[in-house]
C-alpha cells in the first residue's frame, strides 16, 4: 500500500498542523476505510496539538467534547491521548494528553482501527503510515483482531463488543481466533452497556449487507442471548417453511429480503427483524395462536427499552400486529377500504413491503398471495380518495356536537367512527347533511338526543 487518498481539506489541515510544528496523523475508520476503497463518511485526525492551539490553527472550530476533541469544517481533530482506568467496563475515568501516535493508537479497539498516517512535527520527512499492531497486514487479511489483549479490550470497554461485531458484518470480516473467543467470553459484559447504546448499535449492525451478517456474528460469539433474548428466544423453534430453516433463520431472511427489496429503511428493517417475535412465547401444537398480537406487544418493549423513539416503537409494533392479513381475491372494494382503515393508511405500503419479505422469507415469491393484485386495488382505493379516517370525514366532532347540542365526551368519537365504518361502506354517504342525518338518529337511539329534537 502506498500513500493513502486523502480529500484536499484533510491534507490542508495536516499541512496545517506541520506547519505549527505539530505532530498529525489520519486515524481510524477513516484511514481504515480508505484504504479499503470505500467512502470513508467523515474524516478523523489526532494530533500531538493541544485543543487551545487547535482553535487558535483553525479559526471558526469548536470543542466538540469533554476530551477536547475539536470539530473544523467536518474534520475532527483530536489531540493524542491515552486513556485511564475503565472502572464501569465503558468509559474511561481519565484521560491525558499525550505526544506519541504510538499511545494514541494504542487505545484503539481493532488493529484495522489503529493505523495512522502522517508526520511528526520537526522532521521534514515524507508522511508515512505507522502501524505497530499490524493493522495493514489484517486488513490485507480481512481479519478483525482486537489491539493487544482482547480480553483486557472488551473488559476495558463492552461497547467494543458490539463495535468489533458490527465492523466485521459491515466489512464483511472474519473476527480472528482469540478476539473471537474472547468476545464470547466476556460477553456477559454487555449488561453494563446503556441501552441506548445497544440500540444505536443494532441500527448500524442493520446497515450492513446482508443485515443479518452482524445478528449471525452475535450469536456466534455468544452476545445474542444477553443482548436479544427476544431473538436468540427464535432459535430451534420450528417452521414448516424452507427446510432446514428455524423460526430464527426465517427471521433473519425475512430480514435480508426486505433489505433487498426496499433498500434503506430502518423501520421496514426493525418489523423484518420483529415480525414473528411473538411466536416462542405462543407456540403450542404446532401452531402460533394470536402470535401477531403477543408479539407487536414484545416488539413494542424490546425498542421501547433500546430508547427507540416512541412513534417508531408504535409503528413497528402496528407491523407486528398486522402482518398475518390474508387477502382473498373476492374481497369487496369496501373490504379493502376497512382493511385499510384497520392497518392505517399511511402504514399500508410498508406493511405490504413486510409481507412480500415475509414471503420471500418463507421460500415463496414475493406477490405470493396475490400481493400485486391487492397492492393495485389499495392504489386505486388511493387515487379514488375514498374516506378511509376521521380526517376524510365531511365533518368533525365539533360539528356534531354544534348540530346535535350534545357535550364533548366519548359519544361523539363512537358516532365519529360509527359514521366512518359507514363511508367504509359506502363513500357516497360521505356528504355532510347525510352524515348528520345518521349521526342525529343514532344518537337519539343511543339516547344522547331527545327524539324529534331540532
Ligand atoms: P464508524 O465511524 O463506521 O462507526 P469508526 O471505526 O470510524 O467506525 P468511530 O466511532 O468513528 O468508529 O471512531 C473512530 C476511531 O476511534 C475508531 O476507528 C477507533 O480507532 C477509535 N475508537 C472508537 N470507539 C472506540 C472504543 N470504544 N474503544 C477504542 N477505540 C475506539
Ligand atoms: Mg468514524
Amino acid at each position: 500500500m502506498t500513500e493513502p487518498h486523502i480529500p484536499a481539506d484533510v491534507r490542508a489541515a495536516l499541512e496545517r498542523l506541520w506547519g505549527g510544528g505539530h505532530a498529525a496523523y489520519v486515524v481510524g475508520g477513516s484511514l481504515r476505510d480508505t484504504l479499503l476503497g470505500r467512502t470513508p463518511a467523515d474524516w478523523d485526525i489526532a494530533t500531538s496539538a493541544r485543543p487551545d492551539a487547535l482553535l487558535r490553527l483553525f479559526p471558526g472550530s469548536h470543542y466538540e467534547n469533554r476530551f477536547g476533541t475539536v470539530s473544523a469544517g467536518g474534520l475532527e481533530i483530536t489531540t493524542f491521548r491515552r486513556d485511564h482506568r475503565y472502572g464501569d467496563h465503558r468509559r474511561p475515568d481519565e484521560v491525558t494528553f499525550s505526544d506519541s501516535v504510538e499511545e494514541d493508537l494504542a487505545r484503539r479497539d481493532f488493529t484495522v482501527n489503529a493505523i495512522a498516517w502522517g508526520r511528526e512535527g520537526e522532521s521534514h520527512r515524507e508522511p508515512s503510515f505507522v502501524d505497530p499492531t499490524g493493522g495493514r497486514a489484517d486488513l490485507d487479511a480481512r481479519l478483525l483482531r482486537a489491539v493487544g489483549d482482547p480480553d483486557m479490550r472488551f473488559d476495558e470497554d463492552a461497547l467494543r463488543l458490539l463495535r468489533g461485531a458490527r465492523l466485521a458484518a459491515h466489512l464483511e470480516f472474519q473476527i480472528e481466533a482469540e478476539t473471537r473467543a474472547a468476545m464470547g467470553r466476556r460477553a456477559g459484559l454487555v449488561s453494563y452497556l446503556s441501552p441506548e447504546r445497544i440500540g444505536q448499535e443494532l441500527r448500524k449492525m442493520l446497515g450492513a449487507q446482508p443485515p443479518s451478517r452482524g445478528l449471525r456474528i452475535l450469536e456466534e460469539t455468544g452476545l445474542l442471548e444477553p443482548l436479544f433474548p427476544e431473538l436468540a428466544a427464535q432459535r430451534g423453534i420450528p417452521q414448516n417453511k424452507i427446510p432446514g430453516m428455524d423460526l430464527l433463520d426465517h427471521s433473519l431472511a425475512t430480514l435480508d429480503a426486505a433489505a433487498r427489496l426496499a433498500p434503506g429503511r430502518q423501520r421496514l428493517l426493525l418489523a423484518a427483524l420483529l415480525h414473528d417475535v411473538g411466536k416462542p412465547e405462543t407456540y403450542a401444537d404446532g401452531h402460533f395462536p394470536d402470535h401477531d398480537v403477543v408479539g407487536a406487544r414484545i416488539a413494542d418493549a424490546f425498542l421501547a427499552r433500546l430508547a427507540v423513539p416512541r412513534r417508531e416503537c408504535e409503528a413497528v409494533a402496528s407491523l407486528v400486529r398486522w402482518h398475518m392479513f390474508g387477502y382473498e381475491q373476492g374481497w369487496s372494494d369496501a373490504a379493502i377500504r376497512r382493511f385499510l382503515r384497520r392497518v392505517g393508511p399511511h402504514r399500508v405500503e410498508e406493511l405490504l413491503l413486510l409481507r412480500a419479505a415475509d414471503n420471500v422469507g418463507s421460500g415463496k415469491s414475493p406477490d405470493a398471495g396475490h400481493l400485486d393484485e391487492l397492492r393495485a386495488r389499495v392504489q386505486a382505493e388511493r387515487e379514488r380518495h375514498a374516506p378511509m379516517s376521521l380526517a376524510d370525514l365531511a365533518l368533525d366532532g365539533h360539528d356534531l356536537m354544534e348540530a346535535l347540542g350534545i357535550p364533548p365526551g366519548p359519544a361523539v368519537g363512537r358516532l365519529l367512527e360509527r359514521l366512518l365504518e359507514s363511508v367504509i361502506s359506502e363513500p357516497d354517504r360521505n356528504r355532510r347533511e347525510i352524515l348528520l342525518s345518521d349521526a342525529r338518529r343514532w344518537a337519539s337511539e343511543m339516547g344522547l338526543v331527545e327524539t324529534g329534537a331540532s
